[in-house]
């Protein structure tokens, strides 16, 4: 709905606004709307007697829609995999082995695209408005096109041999002129030095950011410190390995460092296996971080240190990853898995991480992130087995902990 005046209210609403003057949780609050833009946020009592149209939407609590950064539509048919099927033994080798034997087995284009598709639905119907989706294949870009979702598609190159590295050179030579398509780098352990460069490069030139997985496994870890392990053992099975790579005898985030590639808009994904020197790092370089803790537990390679991240003063923000190693595509769940493993963060700083952070880092918070005058009037009614008669530390702490019981309906 984009024309008129309409003043929603309900029993909480949480702003996650950069206005201070705004406390964390308005009890009875309300948001005045006027031609698809919010107008105001204020308790109710403040607002009423307009001439908007009331929607009142109960025991409910409204709230800014949420980002999902990292995501892999394409893998969405896949999803087997992560429900229990992919997750024998704890090296992440084996999952991706298992990933790659279903791709190679091929599949009907139409149906990775409908469970992309339903990927991306679901993702919606739980709060999502925006994403960074990346893919190996060119046609991914094409999910999402048309939808309520602003889903930015990366086509993230691979290749650590040299005709590995030739190629993916070769793709971006013919993409030059065409600065709207979206490249990265897979990571540090699979995409050859010069090819990550090249890929960095060209992102920066054209303002795109950078998202990269790095860091997620110990296996990554060993295989960049000395060029041995699973990492190794895996490429050479998969005929992925010449010799070429020198492993540079670092921790991945200090070798991207030392490539160059760090800097404000590039996003490192995962960085379960960070110490503190990492951290330092990536905090110098203003980079950001995406958490994907429902993943990590999956495959289970970890814990990121999320405490540490943002006593560093990282930016933080959350990614499902794909279904293929998660078993639910939910901020939610998300948030929930986060506030789990780390109970120690304030459930504020956890729910700005599953929409504002990601807004801002997408140049997109002007739009979508928080309730605040001049943006989007799409936003969020979430309700559930919502506390009664709660203060507002209990409704932060339930957003973040109610995981999947959470019921979201979208508020236009
Ligand atoms: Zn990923």
């Amino acid at each position: 709905m984009t024309g008129g005046a309409y003043l929603h209210k309900a029993s909480y609403l949480v702003p996650v606004s950069g206005d201070h003057d705004l406390p964390p949780v308005i009890k009875d609050g309300a948001v005045l709307t006027r031609n698809g833009r919010i107008v105001a946020v204020a308790p109710y009592r403040e607002l009423r007697g307009s001439d908007a149209i009331e929607v009142d939407h109960g025991a409910a609590v409204l709230m800014p829609a949420l980002v999902n950064c990292h995501s892999h539509l394409e893998l969405s048919y896949l999803a087997r995999l992560g429900q229990n099927d992919g997750r024998e033994s704890g090296e992440m080798t084996d999952w991706i082995r298992k990933l790659l034997t279903e791709r190679e087995k091929g599949c009907d284009p139409e149906e990775i695209e409908m469970a992309a598709w339903q990927g991306l639905a679901r993702l919606y119907a739980g709060g999502c408005r925006a994403g960074l989706d990346i893919g190996n294949l060119p046609e991914s870009r094409e999910f999402g096109r048309g939808f309520k979702v602003d889903l930015r598609f990366f086509q993230e190159l691979l290749g650590l041999t040299e005709t590995g590295i030739e190629a993916g050179l070769s793709l971006l030579a013919a993409a030059e002129n065409d600065p709207d398509l979206l490249f990265t780098a897979h990571s540090p352990y699979s995409t050859g030095p010069e090819l990550i460069r090249k890929l960095k490069e060209r992102a920066a030139r054209h303002g795109h950011l950078f998202p990269i997985h790095v860091a997620e496994s110990s296996a990554e870890t060993a295989f960049l410190a000395a060029g041995t392990g699973p990492f190794r053992d895996f490429l050479e099975e998969r005929n992925a390995w010449d010799d070429s790579f020198v492993s540079p005898g670092l921790s991945p985030i200090a070798y991207l460092d030392r490539l160059g590639v760090l800097d404000e808009h590039t996003l490192c994904v995962h960085c379960v296996h960070c110490d503190g020197d990492d951290l330092e790092v990536v905090a110098a370089r203003n980079s950001a971080i995406c958490v994907c803790p429902g993943s990590n537990r999956y495959l289970e390679v970890g814990r990121a240190p999320v405490p540490h991240m943002l006593a560093k003063g990282i930016r933080v923000v959350l990614g499902t990853d794909s279904s293929a190693s998660n078993p639910h595509l939910s901020l939610w769940q998300e948030m929930r898995v986060l506030h789990e493993e780390h109970p120690g963060i304030e459930p504020g700083e956890i729910i700005r991480m599953a929409g504002r952070n990601g807004a801002e880092l997408m140049g997109i918070s002007d739009e979508i992130g928080s309730l605040e005058p001049g943006c989007s009037s799409c936003f969020l009614a979430v309700s559930g087995d919502l506390p009664e008669k709660a203060n507002p530390e209990a409704i932060l702490e339930w957003l973040v902990s109610a995981g999947l019981s959470i019921v979201t309906e979208w508020v236009e």
